[in-house]
């Protein structure tokens, strides 16, 4: 259903830099899905589309999720209290034996309902049968940039499908729906492979989408074995130069943060601290310095199996928070730093920043509909504070709006059955933590 103008409601204005701020009484009129005016309330315009009541709520860019491994929502609460070690080599890696292209499209469907319900209108995928996620992002009318993903230990073929997904997903010509290179990370996949998938990227003109430095841990090993940090293999390798999206980064020293700086125009840092902190993990993405290099930072959820939702608003608080606390310093992470971070930031990362992230005039029109009113939230002193800290996604969300088309009304999915994405799911659920096949993916040893 085709939106043509969101009525009285108050817009959120995240400014490229500064204070983001809240105007109020605002209509946002949307042609073609795209934005074509921000204007004081006023008598509604003839045109073709629906006309949303946006009367008492507040219209907030919509949020991208810029890391993420959506079926992996599957594995949910299915690797608790365990080291990271353990979570990898006797939960995740062993599970994902049991990856079918159904049970990926399944689990890709709940993650696309849940994002979408949480006010996420797009997200950045990295994960296996990425053929399968894409066609659920188009049935959901969710936005996704998905980078099919490979390890070394698959050989040359895994690496050539992997580029074969690609192809298939850049086939599918949907302007919602991209693609990135997606090897799995710096310490699974070999400078050769990298150095390859890095000039694969720079001729297609995609970016690449790794795991780099993902703890600190991983640094020291790689400073050991190699001689250079996480970063400084991206660097050599040319994936930095082709354009990256780095996934977590806890690992960045302050050194790696001046090799980033002078890609900064392409290469960008997704944070989500919330699986490190559960991990028992210090430091977490060291965001202010990366900010203030000029490095984009985006929210990232990663998969569920460690961070439990695809709660990207969950994810800026979690960066507000952990920043502050490992900075010591209040002023290190502000409401407006995290409200950027979760909109134009990961607007950036998906290869969208000049289109998607702030609700302006020219820009796609991907707006989310937030109710305050909730007795978590009131009285509502400042309503950006309201949303960042206060507001719980999955209750508050209340209208989404994707390329101009309405696909949540009223906290209700309109693009398809939400009892049967929930029974697919709970159908196939045992059958992907069943571990008598033996065997595992991939073994962790950074
Ligand atoms: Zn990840």
């Amino acid at each position: 259903m085709a939106v043509r103008l969101v009525r009285d409601c108050s817009v959120l204005e995240v400014p490229a830099a500064g204070e983001v701020t809240v105007a109020e009484h605002r209509d946002i009129e949307i042609a073609d899905g795209q934005i074509i005016a921000v204007r004081a309330t006023g008598e509604p315009s003839k045109g073709v589309g629906d006309v949303v009541d946006g009367t008492g709520l507040l219209a907030i860019p919509g949020l991208t999720n810029s890391h993420t491994h959506s079926p992996m929502v599957m594995f949910r609460g299915a690797a608790e209290d365990v080291s990271v070690e353990d979570w990898f080599n006797v939960r995740i890696w062993p599970m994902e034996v049991n990856l079918t292209p159904e049970r990926v499209r399944v689990g890709a469907r709940l993650a696309c309902a849940e994002m979408l319900l949480c006010g996420v209108t797009g997200f950045v995928d990295h994960y296996f049968h990425a053929d399968q996620i894409a066609r659920a992002a188009q049935e959901l009318g969710i936005r996704a940039d998905i980078a099919p993903t490979y390890f070394s230990s698959s050989g040359a073929e895994g690496r050539a499908a992997a580029f074969d997904a690609v192809d298939a997903i850049l086939a599918l010509n949907d302007p919602r729906i991209r693609a990135s290179l997606g090897p799995h990370s710096t310490y699974t996949v070999t400078e050769k492979d990298l150095r390859i998938t890095a000039d694969h990227a720079r001729d297609l003109g995609l970016k690449v989408h790794l795991h780099v430095a993902e703890n600190m841990d991983q640094t020291r090993s790689s400073v050991e074995r190699l001689g250079v940090t996480p970063i400084q293999v991206a660097d050599r390798t040319g994936v930095l130069d082709a354009g990256t999206v780095i996934a977590h980064g806890c690992g960045i020293t302050p050194a790696d943060i001046e090799i980033l700086a002078p890609y900064a125009d392409r290469t960008g840092v997704s944070s989500g601290p919330k699986g490190y902190l559960k991990h028992a993990l210090d430091p977490v993405t060291p965001v202010r310095g990366l900010l203030d290099a000029g490095v984009t930072v985006g929210a990232g959820t990663d998969g569920a199996a460690s961070n439990n939702t695809l709660d990207v608003l969950e994810a800026m608080q979690y960066i507000a928070l952990a920043t502050k606390q490992q900075e010591h310093d209040v002023m290190a992470l502000t409401i407006s730093d995290a409200l950027r971070i979760g909109t134009r930031g990961g607007a950036t990362l998906s290869g969208m920043g000049s289109t998607l992230g702030a609700l302006e005039p020219g820009r796609r029109a991907d707006i989310v509909l937030v109710d305050l009113s909730g007795v978590h939230c009131r009285p509502v002193h400042d309503p950006r504070a309201a949303l960042l800290y206060s507001a719980r996604a999955i209750s508050d969300v209340h209208t989404v709006i994707v390329d101009g088309l309405l696909v949540v009304q009223d906290h209700t999915l309109l693009t398809y059955d939400l009892q049967e994405i929930l029974s697919d799911a709970d159908a196939i659920a045992s059958e992907l933590l069943d571990l008598s096949t033996g065997g595992a993916i991939q073994h962790y040893a950074p």
